[in-house]
């Protein structure tokens, strides 16, 4: 008998284990843009992003990932950022956006 395909999938278990992640690095980011951890990741940034409407560049995801510990593949997605600073003009919490893309990039050059 074959195996109905119902048209989706059940996602594979994504969890993290924040106690293992070296979180280092994003402390270092924190102490120099400590208003980052105000962030309540609304996602404006990411529904006004220019590079996020022509690519698949997702701001917010990367720099909460980021503030987790997870830097794969970090810096790559932060060179498709323009540095237009749209995503600043919209944060409800005012934060520098595009001085959080300049420090993961500084900072996260090596993963
Ligand atoms: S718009 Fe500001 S508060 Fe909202 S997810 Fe982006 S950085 Fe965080
Ligand atoms: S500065 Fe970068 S992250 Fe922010 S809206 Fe422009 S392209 Fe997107």
């Amino acid at each position: 008998m074959s195996a109905i395909e119902w048209g989706y999938g059940i996602n594979a278990p994504r969890t993290m284990d924040l106690d293992r992640n070296d979180i280092g690095p994003a402390r270092e980011i924190l102490a120099e843009m400590p208003e980052w951890g105000a962030c309540i990741a609304c996602g404006g940034c990411t529904a006004t992003c220019t590079a996020g409407n022509l690519t698949s560049f997702n701001f917010r995801r990367v720099h909460t990932l980021v503030k987790r510990g997870e830097y794969a593949g970090a810096w790559a997605e932060m060179n498709k950022c323009m540095l237009c600073g749209k995503c600043r003009l919209v944060c409800p919490r005012g934060i520098n956006t595009r001085g959080v893309v300049r420090l993961i990039k500084r900072k996260l050059g090596d993963y």
